[in-house]
């Protein structure tokens, strides 16, 4: 992840979705970002994101991506990531 510092208060964050590869950029609050990785969960942290901001947060998967997933494919996609990554490993 690639973090852009924008302002004094607020950080840009850059996160690239694990699909289609597009860059999502959200801006956070420096304070709620060093909070975020104090721990906090993302919904405390940053309560003014849009959902499919969070989505990427959360599960590295853009809000477009998301919508046009079924939780099947969605499973299929992640043994197949999780298969490519093992046998990468080895
Ligand atoms: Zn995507």
């Amino acid at each position: 992840m690639k973090t852009v510092k924008q302002e004094t208060q607020m950080k840009t964050l850059e996160k690239e979705c694990i699909f289609c590869k597009n860059k999502v950029e959200v801006k956070v609050k420096e304070s709620d970002y060093e909070n975020w990785k104090k721990g906090s969960h993302i919904q405390d942290a940053f309560p003014y994101l849009k959902p499919d901001e969070r989505e990427i947060f959360i599960s590295g998967i853009c809000g477009k991506c998301f919508d046009n997933m079924f939780w099947w494919k969605f499973l299929n996609k992640m043994t197949w990531v999780f298969i490519c990554y093992k046998e990468r490993k080895v």
